[in-house]
């Protein structure tokens, strides 16, 4: 048996712009590791190139809200006007195999996940400073200056959440942030705490047949 049986569930999130979805590709990009991702459920239509069960389960508002009302959503928020979530069932049954299940969602969600799976690891990706968010924020098309403001006052007030998260990832260069949260994986699983029953069990068992 394992020593590690039951797999980890690790949050990637943090404020809007600061790129966080660069970093989970990244991260699935590199060698050797097991993670796999956990798609989330949407009401936003695809963008070109996007794929129904790949990027995202595409649903109507009907559909989604049908989710909620039976109770099958592990967390979900709206984003601009849309929905977005994580369905409970496909999270349960990847960590009951023992997968490393990572979701890359906004912060109202993580703080969902964060209430009901004490045992996630919750990772918050930070910019490298205010004024490097102001700049992806408003570089992003070419919105009138109230819509950027209230983008900025949104990232504030997310940034003011961090301290409910477990680690916080500076993503100063994608390949850092990558490698920083790749290490954080690792020590999560050498932690006391998720390894001391199986290795209890390991001795219990070494013990009897003596
Ligand atoms: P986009 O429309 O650009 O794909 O995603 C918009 C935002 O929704 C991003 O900040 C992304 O992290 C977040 N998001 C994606 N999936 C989920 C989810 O399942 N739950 C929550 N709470 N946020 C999500």
């Amino acid at each position: 048996m394992k020593l590690n049986d039951r797999g980890l569930l690790i949050v990637i999130s943090g404020p809007s712009g600061v790129g966080k979805g660069t970093v989970r590709s990244a991260l699935f990009q590199m060698e050797g590791h097991d993670l796999v991702y956990s798609v989330s459920m949407t009401t936003r239509k695809p963008r070109a190139n996007e794929v129904d069960g790949r990027e995202y389960y595409f649903v109507t508002r009907e559909e989604f809200e049908s989710y909620i009302n039976e109770g099958k959503m592990l967390e979900f928020a709206e984003f601009v006007n849309n929905y977005y979530g994580t369905p409970l069932d496909q999270v349960t049954e990847m960590l009951e195999a023992g997968k490393e299940v990572v979701l890359e969602i906004e912060v109202q969600g993580a703080t969902q996940v964060r209430e009901k799976m004490k045992d996630a690891v919750l990772i918050f990706i930070a910019p490298p400073s205010m004024e490097d968010l102001y700049r992806r924020l408003s570089s992003r098309g070419t919105e009138p200056p109230e819509i950027i403001q209230a983008r900025i006052d949104k990232a504030k007030r997310e940034i003011d959440l961090a301290y409910m998260y477990d680690y916080i990832v500076v993503n100063d260069t994608v390949e850092n942030a990558a490698d920083r949260i790749m290490a954080i994986i690792r020590a999560e699983h050498a932690k006391v705490e998720r390894t001391i029953h199986k290795y209890k069990e390991l001795l219990e068992v070494n013990n009897e047949s003596k």
